[in-house]
């Protein structure tokens, strides 16, 4: 088994993450696998270099450690994705190649102001509806003159099913999702064409992160299908709620963050606790070590449904 968390470093790890993580952990550690620690810088205007280090910081004070990562080496590096541009050109080029992807001209704009299709990928927003997908290699040129196009994957009408270990069984038709972008207009590849690369060339077979991906999942398994690449188990772990029913962000206030909490004298034992506990592994919250979470923890028992959590809960525990 290879595991691993990857971590977008634009921000402070909050409580959120910090649960991912330690499931993330406890899944390889539980069966003697490889855990990765993989930074994904892709974005770089939104990264920054300290919180790499914040989030490294927090995920240490957490106890997690990991096998593989930007500061341990390892076989499969660069652990950085900022680094490895080199592999998703080269698999965007046999995607191109094997014709699946498209030139796109739409600006976002123009995609804004037409009504929404029906889409069936809820959280990716409206499907786009394949304007530039059957321009002739005439207008692709001509249009080309005045504009750098994006790329986008011609999604085929094929549906996709994968065995989720905590969601269950997922069936999608992503045709209704639309064709989606591998390479922006500027260069930047997207998370999908990346995360499917980097998860395949690190030979990770176990995939668990946040269910704000099961959407992009589809995605990811057509592309592994195109590049015929070996498709890893998914595990996808539900998200915490604040009280007032949004998801975790800044807004929340500091308390959400892990390092907040350690300042205020909160010890990690206690955080990974009431994590276990809201995750589903533990009937109540309580100080465990993490070698004593290891034997409450198997996939099965982690919750489907959202973490809500209110106001006494967030006061008592926080
Ligand atoms: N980098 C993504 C995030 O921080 C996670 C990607 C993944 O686990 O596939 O949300």
């Amino acid at each position: 088994m290879r595991g691993r968390f990857a971590p977008t470093p634009s921000g402070d790890l909050h409580i959120g993450n910090a649960l991912t993580a330690m499931l993330a952990w406890l899944q390889v550690r539980k069966n003697g696998g490889t855990f990765v620690l993989r930074i994904e810088d892709l974005d770089r205007p939104r990264c920054r270099p300290t919180f790499y280090r914040r989030i490294c910081e927090d995920l240490r004070w957490l106890g997690l450690d990991w096998d593989e990562g930007p500061d341990v080496g390892g076989g499969y590096g660069p652990y950085e994705q900022g680094k490895r541009g080199q592999l998703y050109e080269a698999a965007f080029a046999r995607l191109e190649k094997a014709g699946r992807l498209y030139p796109c001209f739409c600006s976002r704009k123009e995609l804004r102001t037409l009504a929404s299709a029906p889409h069936g990928l809820s959280s990716l927003g409206p499907a786009y509806p394949g304007l530039c997908r059957g321009l002739s290699a005439k207008e692709r040129e001509a249009r080309a003159k005045g504009k750098r196009p994006s790329h986008r994957f011609a999604v085929p009408d094929e549906p996709v099913a994968f065995d989720d270990a905590v969601m269950g069984r997922q069936t999608y038709s992503p045709g209704s999702g639309g064709d989606f972008v591998v390479k922006r207009a500027d260069g930047i590849m997207s998370y999908q064409l990346a995360v499917v690369v980097d998860d395949a060339e690190m030979d990770i077979t176990h995939v668990l992160r946040g269910a704000d991906l099961l959407d992009s999942t589809v995605r990811q398994i057509l592309l592994y299908r195109a590049l015929r690449l070996p498709v890893p188990k998914f595990a996808h772990v539900p998200l915490i709620y604040g009280p007032d029913g949004q998801r975790l962000s800044k807004r929340h206030g500091e308390w959400i963050t892990v390092s907040r909490l350690r300042e205020n004298g909160v010890s990690a034992q206690r955080l990974m606790g009431i994590l276990a506990f809201l995750a589903g592994l533990l009937e109540q919250p309580e100080s465990l070590a993490l070698e004593e979470l290891l034997s409450h923890f198997t996939v099965e028992t982690i919750r489907e449904d959202d973490i809500h959590l209110d106001e006494p809960f967030v006061s008592k525990w926080f």
